[in-house]
């Protein structure tokens, strides 16, 4: 028994905690729970909790379904939106296979392999995720067929009255209370569409708080009454919901991006992380945007980006580089906007350093970033300029993302193969599906 675990469980005799929550994810990102008594939680950190794996999606085959979960004990934290008295808490776990070993299925172990092969190379990664997501009145559509939001405020907008400030309000406290903080919060460009910032952490507590993120702000709304969706495109007319990542590898206690007098006071390091983002964003964007429903917000505009470009002050880049403060040096980080608020965090946080770094090993050369606005160009434009376009579909997706040895290495074959499996069946679901579009369009007409 480490210290840690030691701490937990006195924590858990002293605040009389009822339940002890095991959270885990599974390959698309969902959130797997199970509740444990109190007294169970020293022999699931000895030995893990048995379960079925072959019940979670990716997670093993059914002729090898016996996994343990094991908890994390840095990662407890009594949950308040169960109450104070006889409170409920949570744990994240590793998942091991029953002879102990790390699952290669588990994808928080994904993130934790890339996290350790960037130690190998001297760098510790820091996350800062911007997430977007809507307020709705209810799951439910309204009489138009499009989901009905919360209010029709704007950017930046102070809807007075409005039910989208003192969701914020109490999101925010709440996220507090779980020990997450919080940079911004502010109502987005769509009607009902909110977006808040967390602050920077270490890769993999970004993707642990980003789980947590999303049960938070589906609890708050469902207390006062409405209903949060992290859909990357709920409404064909209004933005998607991303959920740009700031990227920073640090060397101790430098940050490896910046360089002054550098252009943009970019580093050499940060000038291939950019160009290994680019180079391999083709192969990783099933991960990183993996619902039929992700390619409607990447070609849909609302500012999502759709072609290989970076650029300094320029909201139509895949990836932007932030205005620079001559006084935060040690802010120097890099923007990835493509990515939406329905991937799994740990997956897309580890193609997208892995992508990164295999530009520092290889030291990819930088092309010439985008001064335009990328939208704008004509497509002849944007091909003599290298702007070459994201996937268009899942399926071109999934297609590149088969060919990739990078992703391959990065998820390892069992999550490779589980993943893409996964994905080629929404595809062939939703491709035999006849939507309203079409019964619109054509039934009245051929
Ligand atoms: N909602 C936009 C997107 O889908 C981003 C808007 C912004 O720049 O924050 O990426
Ligand atoms: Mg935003
Ligand atoms: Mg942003």
């Amino acid at each position: 028994m480490d210290r840690q675990q030691e701490f937990v469980l006195r924590t858990i005799e002293e605040r009389d905690v009822r339940f002890v929550r095991l959270w885990f994810t599974d390959v698309v990102g969902s959130l797997k729970s199970v509740a444990l008594a109190p007294a169970e939680v020293e022999g699931a950190f000895e030995e893990g909790l048995g379960f079925d794996g072959s019940s979670i999606e990716g997670l093993s085959r059914i002729y090898e379904s016996d996994m343990l979960a094991q908890p994390d004990p840095s990662t407890f934290q009594i949950l308040p939106w169960r109450g104070e008295t006889e409170p409920t808490s949570r744990m994240f776990c590793d998942i091991l296979t029953p002879d102990g070993a790390p699952s290669a299925a588990d994808p928080r172990n994904v993130l934790k392999r890339q996290l350790a092969a960037a130690a190998d190379m001297g760098f510790t990664c820091y996350t800062h995720p911007e997430i977007e997501f809507y307020l709705l009145k209810s799951p439910d559509i309204g009489p138009d067929g499009a989901p009905v939001p919360v209010d029709y405020g704007g950017y930046f907008d102070h809807v007075t009255g409005g039910v989208g400030q003192d969701f914020r309000r109490r999101a925010v406290t709440m996220l507090e209370a779980v020990g997450i903080s919080v940079e911004f919060s502010h109502h987005e460009n769509g009607p009902g569409q909110n977006e808040i910032d967390l602050r920077y952490a270490d890769a993999l507590q970004t993707a642990d708080n980003v789980m947590t993120f999303r049960t938070v702000i589906k609890e708050v709304a469902l207390q006062q009454g409405i209903y949060a969706t992290f859909m990357p495109k709920p409404f064909s007319d209004n933005p998607g919901s991303g959920m740009h990542t700031h990227f920073s590898l640090f060397e101790g206690d430098t940050n490896a991006f910046f360089e002054a007098g550098q252009e943009y006071q970019l580093s050499t390091t940060a000038r291939q992380f950019i160009a290994g983002l680019l180079r391999h964003a083709p192969e990783f964007t099933a991960v990183t945007n993996q619902f039929v429903n992700s390619y409607k917000r990447l070609w849909g505009g609302g500012e999502a980006p759709s072609h290989l470009s970076w650029g300094h002050n320029n909201r139509s880049a895949l990836v932007r580089v932030p205005l620079y403060k001559p006084n935060k040096g040690q802010s120097a980080r890099v923007e990835y906007r493509g990515i939406d608020s329905a991937a799994n965090p740990y997956l897309a946080y580890a193609v997208l350093l892995g992508a990164g770094l295999k530009g520092i090993q290889e030291g990819y050369e930088l092309p010439a970033g985008a001064e335009d606005d990328v939208w704008s160009l004509s497509s002849a434009e944007r091909r003599a300029m290298g702007h070459d376009p994201l996937p268009g579909s899942l399926h071109d997706a999934i297609r590149s993302m088969e060919d990739s040895e990078l992703v391959a290495d990065i998820l390892g074959e069992q999550v490779f193969e589980s993943f893409l499996r996964n994905k080629q069946d929404e595809w062939n679901a939703y491709r035999q599906n006849v939507s309203p579009f079409e019964i619109n369009r054509y039934l009245g007409i051929l």
